[in-house]
């Protein structure tokens, strides 16, 4: 936990992204929980803690760590998720029973693919998203 705060502190140095308590405690929060987070729980938990909690600030220090790239918006969840800066294209694993995420690798033949279908289209990113159950929700 100290280890990936601190890399993620060093990441947002190199890219010039302000480094905040509020960024800090939200990503904490976020790999602590281990899965995706909606906004309005990252808010509940800012006041719990008894720091400045309005929607605004923490909508600012979420739009700093996906900037940075230290988190990613799940838009199948409307949740934010944290992951390894840098960690390349990939498909996120979303299980709808847990909220579970896991990212997964995308083959270059599978960018390839992609990248050949945009034609002049310019990606932002290459998260994509694959929704179901996971292995742990099936068997219940
Ligand atoms: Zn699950």
């Amino acid at each position: 936990m100290a280890g990936r705060l601190a890399h993620a502190e060093e990441h947002c140095r190199r890219q010039g992204q302000a480094w905040t308590t509020g960024r800090r405690f939200i990503l904490q929060r976020l790999l602590e929980a281990g899965r995706p987070l909606k906004a309005y729980e990252l808010i509940a938990m800012l006041q719990a803690a008894g720091r400045p909690s309005n929607p605004a600030t923490a909508y600012q220090a979420l739009k700093g760590l996906l900037a940075a790239g230290l988190l990613i918006r799940v838009e199948s969840l409307s949740a934010f998720h944290a992951v390894s800066p840098q960690a390349g294209p990939q498909a996120l694993l979303v299980c709808r029973s847990c909220r579970g995420v896991t990212e997964v690798g995308l083959p270059e033949e599978v960018r390839a693919w992609l990248a050949a279908q945009q034609g002049d289209f310019r990606p932002e990113g290459w998260i994509c998203e694959v929704v179901g159950t996971c292995s742990a929700c099936s068997e219940d």
